[in-house]
């Protein structure tokens, strides 16, 4: 996005316009971060705007500024799509490519309104007028509060907006640890925390709401974690009957996948979980250095991400599934025992 971009969304900006702000199916803490943020920012310019998630989203998002105004496309599809039919502008964030919002892929291809990507994922489809891509980007909380920076808009940085954002850098980032995390990040994050984000707060409300359950089913995933460590690799996995006997909400397995990358000597980490509703085993992937899940999973599991995280989908079995990740080690033996 260049000056002219900045320049022209200035003006777009500047008289009231209908803005529906769509994050990627099963949103994360980055996804509704970034788009409750912009939200929170955009109302307070008097326009008509609102986020529209393809799905629901977990419990421990669901007190962020704004959340209880959020449409979902899945159980509110007339009224989300009358509006994305209305809209004159359109901001996309946190994904960028219409697939990765599911069934609103095809309204949102279809409609006529200008489209605002702001997204931190690799190789971007080019379905934008305007384009915010930026892969060294820890989240797109990070890029939005950029974006504010550019517009001129810090001063519109209130409490809301900079806990928003924090979530999702936060989150994004496993709590400021990954590699993506720059002095910037940080930088970024001190004036967040000046502008009224509760950094204590906000880390008790993500992640000190454990249910009993859920601690029983990371208990039943590490039980089910496997070592391969000719090829440096660790892999969870957990079927829909033990999700079911622990009785999973959405969200509950977030960040299980962390722990098989935790360990030590570990380069890649996945976990493949059962979806029998959907008829698909979700598969998320994380390594270390410079072994790149994201081409990992664009050449086998129809998915990819960025280099350390990334999520895909296997249309077979549980065990086939993880069978077939197994095989496919052998071709990258070389690059896991480099790292
Ligand atoms: P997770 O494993 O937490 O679902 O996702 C890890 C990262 O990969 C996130 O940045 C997420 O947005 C991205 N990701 C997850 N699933 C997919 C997918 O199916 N396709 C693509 N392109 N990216 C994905
Ligand atoms: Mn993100």
């Amino acid at each position: 996005m260049n000056t002219q971009d900045i320049e022209e969304i200035k003006v777009l900006l500047a008289t009231p316009k209908k803005i529906a702000i769509i994050p990627h199916r099963n949103p994360d803490g980055d996804a509704m971060g970034s788009t409750l943020g912009l939200l929170n920012y955009l109302l307070q310019l008097n326009h008509d705007a609102k986020v529209i998630a393809p799905n629901d989203f977990p419990d421990f998002l669901k007190w962020l500024p704004k959340v209880e105004t959020v449409g979902i496309h899945e159980t509110e599809t007339e009224a989300s799509e009358a509006f994305i039919n209305n809209a004159d502008v359109i901001f996309t964030l946190d994904f960028n490519a219409l697939h990765r919002t599911g069934n609103m892929e095809t309204i949102l291809a279809q409609s006529k309104a200008l489209k605002i990507m702001i997204d931190h994922h690799q190789q971007p489809d080019d379905f934008a007028k305007y384009m915010f891509s930026d892969v060294s980007m820890s989240s797109t909380c990070e890029m939005v509060y950029h974006f504010l920076d550019k517009l001129d808009a810090l001063d519109k940085v209130n409490a809301e907006i900079a806990t928003c954002l924090y979530v999702g850098i936060m989150t994004d980032t496993g709590s400021f640890r990954f590699r993506s995390t720059t002095s910037t990040t940080h930088r970024i994050i001190a004036n967040l925390i000046d502008k009224g984000a509760d950094n204590t707060l906000i880390h008790n409300n993500v992640y000190d709401t454990n249910s009993y359950n859920r601690l029983q089913l990371l208990g039943c995933a590490l039980s089910n974690l496997k070592v391969l460590p000719e090829h440096k690799t660790a892999y969870i996995t957990l079927s829909q009957q033990e999700l079911r006997d622990l009785d999973y909400k959405k969200g509950d397995t977030e960040g299980f996948v962390n722990y098989a990358l935790s360990l030590d000597k570990t380069v890649l980490a996945a976990i493949f979980i059962e979806d029998k509703k959907q008829g698909i085993i979700k598969i998320s992937l994380r390594s270390k250095g410079g072994f790149s899940v994201n081409e990992m999973s664009r050449a086998h599991f129809e998915g990819g991400g960025h280099t350390n995280a990334a999520g895909g989908k296997s249309d077979t079995s549980l065990e086939s599934t993880v069978e077939k990740f197994i095989s496919i080690l052998p071709s990258y033996s070389k690059a896991l025992n480099n790292e």
